[in-house]
C-alpha cells in the first residue's frame, strides 16, 4: 500500500532533479521521438504499448509509407494492418487502430483532440497511451503512470507494486507529486530510459543507477547482503503499456 504521507518532500525532489540529469546524457533516438505530425505521434503510443521499443522501429516506419492521415487508416483493410502489426503481436489492435482511424476523422474532422478526455473516448486510447502523447508530444504536462513509472516508483519508495497498482489513486497522486512542472516531457523520456536501460524488471542495474542511495530496494538489498548488477551493455528492453 502506498503512503503519500509518508513520503519525504525532499525525497521527491531528489528523484526528480537525479533522472533529469540522468536522462539528459542517457536520450535514446526513437524515430517518434522526432517533430512528427500528431497522428503519427498516437499511433506510435499505440503501437509502443505491451511492446518492445526496437520491434516498433520498422512498423513505425512503413505504417508511416503507408498512411498519411486518420482517413487513410480508416479506409484501410484489417487483413493488410494485421499483417503490418504481426510483428508486434497483440492483432487486436488492428481493428482498434482502424476505428481509431474513422473516429478521428469523422468526430474530429481529422484533426487529433488535446484535451485528455477527448483522447480517453478514442478506440485503443488508455490513460498511458493519453498521457505519453500529450506530455512526450503536444507540450502538454501529463503523467504517465505506465509499467516503467510503476516499478522505478515501488522501487524507490518501496511499495509493493501489483495489477491494479497503475490505477490505484495514490500512484496516480504519488507519480503526479514526481513529474515537474516544467521539462516534464524530458523527465517521463527519462523513466521510459531508465526502465529500459537500468531500472529493469529482472535484474536492475543498482550499481549503474543514479538513484542508489535514495532507493529503498537497493539499500534493502545492501542490507541482507544480496547481490546487485550492474548495467550491461546490451540491455533489455521493457514492455510499455496501459
Ligand atoms: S537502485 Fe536499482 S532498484 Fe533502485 S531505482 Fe535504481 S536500478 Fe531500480
Amino acid at each position: 500500500m502506498i503512503k503519500i504521507n509518508n513520503i519525504r518532500r525532499n525525497k521527491i525532489e531528489l528523484f526528480k532533479r537525479k533522472l533529469l540529469v540522468w536522462g539528459k546524457s542517457n536520450f535514446a533516438n526513437f524515430p517518434w521521438r522526432e517533430a512528427n505530425k500528431p497522428f503519427y505521434s498516437l499511433i506510435v503510443e499505440i503501437l509502443l504499448q505491451r511492446t518492445r521499443a526496437e520491434q516498433v522501429v520498422p512498423v513505425y516506419r512503413q505504417f508511416k509509407k503507408i498512411f498519411s492521415s486518420p482517413r487513410s487508416l480508416s479506409n484501410a483493410r484489417l487483413k493488410s494492418i494485421e499483417k503490418l502489426i504481426y510483428p508486434l503481436g497483440l492483432k487486436w489492435r488492428a481493428g482498434k487502430l482502424i476505428k481509431l482511424g474513422s473516429e478521428i476523422d469523422k468526430k474530429h474532422r481529422g484533426t487529433i483532440p488535446l484535451s485528455m478526455d477527448d483522447l480517453l473516448s478514442l478506440s485503443g486510447v488508455g490513460p498511458y497511451a493519453a498521457g505519453a502523447f500529450l506530455s512526450l508530444h503536444c507540450g502538454v504536462r501529463s503523467i504517465i503512470p505506465d509499467a516503467n513509472m510503476a516499478r522505478i516508483l515501488g522501487r524507490v519508495f518501496g511499495f509493493s507494486v501489483h495489477a491494479e497498482t497503475r490505477r490505484d489513486k495514490n500512484f496516480l497522486l504519488l507519480c503526479d507529486m514526481v513529474t515537474p512542472k516544467r521539462k516534464f516531457s524530458q523527465f517521463n523520456y527519462a523513466v521510459l530510459d531508465h526502465g529500459r536501460k537500468v531500472c529493469l524488471p529482472k535484474n536492475p542495474a543498482c550499481i549503474s543507477c543514479p538513484l542508489d542511495n535514495i532507493c529503498y530496494y537497493y539499500k534493502d538489498k545492501r542490507k541482507k547482503n544480496e547481490s546487485v548488477h550492474r548495467i550491461s551493455p546490451r540491455y533489455s528492453i521493457t514492455n510499455r503499456g496501459n
